[in-house]
């Protein structure tokens, strides 16, 4: 397309590959890390003294893992490509970011990681239940459930479209304010370990003698793996709170939760209806 400032755009578009080849291997590695560290750690070495915490009978087959690795990649790639566009924002004064996590002061860099995650999982539970319309469905979400039973390697399994939609929050967020590097590396390392330990398969939040989870306002495994199970249900990141406030928790969340943990859940619905446990339900 012609334009007014041929030197200018060809600046930019030099500017952009040099912060993408410098950004994808830590996109790569970011996802790789977790990933693997989760997988081995969970489901190889302790998967004997975890066998208790098992969600399901069934285990995600290789090939699924393989083809979630891969466009996990792409999505990293996705990443880096939104990293990149952000720095020039960034050098161009649009989006604030700084070097110096104390210029501020460390209260407002511990505020800005919070608001990061409080932000990121309204962004995500809002963005998540549009992707659900079956109008985007198909377009944006599928791949992400085709994972019916998810693996750790699910984490980044996104189509392109999705994987845009989640790399546009920290851009939009570095609009409204100034946000320190490391606060940045914080909430993103925060949130591939939740993400990548959400797609476990095992339940790895602690549980009360009642079978109820300890940190009932955080989403454990359980409550993630229910979305990959019997989407329409769960639709929440790391807070338990939108989906109670919008009615869309699963009814049968807490039933499952204690079963995964092993645990009678006083007055239990499956106990009462008869229901099957997860660990029981056949994956598709
Ligand atoms: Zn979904
Ligand atoms: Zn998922």
């Amino acid at each position: 397309m012609p334009h007014d400032h041929p030197a200018l755009a060809d600046g930019a578009l030099v500017a952009a590959s040099h912060w993408f080849v410098h950004i994808l291997p830590f996109e790569a590695t970011r996802y790789l890390v977790a990933a693997l560290g989760v997988y081995f750690v969970v489901s190889i070495a302790g998967a004997r003294l975890l066998a208790g915490r098992k969600i399901r009978t069934a285990r995600p087959g290789r090939r699924q893992m393989a083809v979630e690795f891969l466009v996990s990649l792409r999505t990293a790639a996705v990443f880096a490509l939104s990293g990149a566009v952000s720095m020039l924002g960034w050098e161009a004064g649009i989006l604030k970011s700084y070097d110096d996590p104390a210029r501020y002061g460390w209260g407002y860099f511990w505020l800005t990681v919070g608001v990061l995650v409080v932000a990121h999982d309204a962004w995500f539970y809002w963005t998540h239940r549009l992707m659900h319309d079956p109008r985007l469905f198909r377009r944006l979400h599928r791949r992400h459930h085709r994972s019916v039973n998810p693996s750790p390697f699910t984490a980044y399994s996104f189509d392109i479209g999705e994987a845009a939609i989640h790399a546009a929050f920290m851009p939009l967020m570095l609009l409204i304010a100034p946000i320190s590097q490391l606060a940045i590396l914080v909430f993103l390392t925060h949130m591939i370990v939740r993400n990548v330990i959400g797609h476990s398969g095992y339940e790895l939040f602690p549980a009360r003698r009642n079978g109820r989870p300890v940190f009932d306002f955080l989403t454990s495994v359980t409550h993630h793996d229910l979305h990959h199970a019997q989407a329409g249900w769960n639709y929440g990141l790391y807070f338990t709170w939108w989906d109670r406030l919008m009615g869309t928790e699963h009814p049968l969340y807490h039933e499952k939760f204690a079963a995964a943990v092993r645990r009678p859940l006083d007055g239990s619905a499956v106990q009462a209806m008869g229901l099957a446990p997860l660990s029981a339900t056949k994956a598709r």
